[in-house]
């Protein structure tokens, strides 16, 4: 789950980070009441969960009330890379010196979370990553040890800060893996960390990536989720407790377990398809559960067969093929479906599939071999 932009810079306020002190708004006159009382200039910002937005013009600089009014009332409603602005941030306004980039992410090779840092904040890490990969310093952190200043200074040296700085730089960084840590995130990023004309660290953009199997933990967090900024496919899998990820493919893909929905997908490239989605709906699935993962699936337009690989173990296979039956009464559709039960009760729920017009397998490679020609627009008995 991905924090907004104000979200994630009021979580690192909570831990002595210095942000501006800005305020949200939803509308234009709400803009220019904050910026009435910030009373210099402001920036207004859109708030959505993409980066670059002020590439993209919604990050504008206003000298009057008036002006972040107009701004509010452009970005408000903007479509940025395909989200549509509800939400606008407006902070004091802040003179530059230097933009610095510092984030906290997982290596997962290195089997560490690593700070990395770079004296060309402002602009995507990526690109900088690609055009100067040498302006990035990347530091990995010892869970037992935390982040030490000794390291937070080795740091501040590397990206060429100035030593004045390196006494808040130290406070920041230590504070922002406090953060990262504590939220249980899997990035904590500000970009940028400017240095302003007074000589002061101060973060102004924000953003933070949490761990959905963590949330539990944090409930004042997990509250703060944007559903309207998520793929819908997503927030309906989510509510159904389905694993669900979307991916480019035909052929949609309907498993009970992680490891056999990998292996399904595995298959489906073998015999020349794609997939179009990771799908596990779990143990124990019952109609409900399918009906929900069949009308996800559906919904994309580029699935041209649903391949259903289920494995019957404490999951009866007749009750699952009850469960398909059901959930194509309540889902109608013309796309191929290809079926393949094993395990516990697998001829019943054959049986059951029969009365359907449901094609049925044996093997796994059988199953994947004809949900591709089904996809494919071979006709597959
Ligand atoms: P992003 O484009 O989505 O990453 O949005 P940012 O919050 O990082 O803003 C983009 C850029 O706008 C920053 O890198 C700054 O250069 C500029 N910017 C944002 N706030 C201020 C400000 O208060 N003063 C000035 N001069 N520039 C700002
Ligand atoms: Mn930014």
């Amino acid at each position: 789950m991905k924090l907004h932009e104000y979200q994630s810079k009021f979580r690192f306020a909570e831990y002595g980070i210095p942000i501006p002190k800005g305020q949200t708004a939803t509308t234009a006159s709400q803009a220019f009441t904050i910026a009435e009382e910030i009373g210099g200039p402001v920036v207004v910002k859109a708030q959505v969960l993409a980066g670059g937005r002020g590439k993209a013009g919604g990050v504008k600089l206003a000298h009057t009330p008036e002006e972040a009014k107009k701004h509010a009332r452009v970005i408000l409603g903007m479509d940025i890379k395909g989200l549509i602005v509800k939400k606008i941030l407006i902070d004091p306004a802040v003179e530059i010196e230097a933009e610095i980039y510092l984030g906290i992410t997982i290596d997962r090779a290195a089997r560490r979370s690593v700070m990395i840092a770079s004296s060309a904040g402002g602009i995507a890490i990526e690109e900088v990553a690609a055009k100067t990969p040498e302006k990035i310093v990347r530091a990995h952190i010892d869970p037992c040890l935390g982040l030490p200043n000794y390291q937070a200074r080795n740091i501040a040296c590397e990206i060429g800060l100035s030593r004045t700085l390196w006494k808040q730089f130290i406070h920041i960084t230590s504070a922002l893996y406090r953060c990262y840590e504590e939220s249980n995130a899997s990035l904590t990023e500000i970009n940028p960390l400017v240095v302003t004309n007074g000589n002061q660290l101060l973060a102004l953009d924000g953003k933070m990536t949490l761990d959905d199997n963590a949330l539990f933990r944090h409930p004042r967090l997990a509250e703060m989720r944007d559903t309207d900024e998520e793929a819908p496919a997503e927030t309906l899998a989510r509510q159904a407790d389905l694993s669900y990820v979307k991916l480019d493919g035909e052929i949609g893909c309907m498993v009970n377990g992680a490891g056999l929905a990998m292996a399904t997908m595995d298959m489906t490239k073998l015999f020349g398809g794609s997939p179009a989605n990771f799908l596990d709906i779990g143990g124990g699935a019952k109609s409900d559960k399918v009906a929900a993962a069949l009308r996800i699936i559906l919904a994309d337009p580029n699935v041209k067969a649903v391949l259903f690989n289920i494995f019957g173990g404490i999951t009866r296979c007749d009750e699952v093929a009850h469960g398909i039956l059901s959930a194509l009464g309540e889902v109608p559709t013309d796309v191929p479906m290809v079926a393949r039960l094993v395990g516990t009760n697998e001829e019943k729920g054959r049986a059951i599939l029969a009365q359907s017009n449901m094609i049925t397998a044996i093997t796994l490679a059988e199953a994947a071999q004809k949900a591709v020609e089904a996809a494919h627009g071979v006709s597959v008995k």
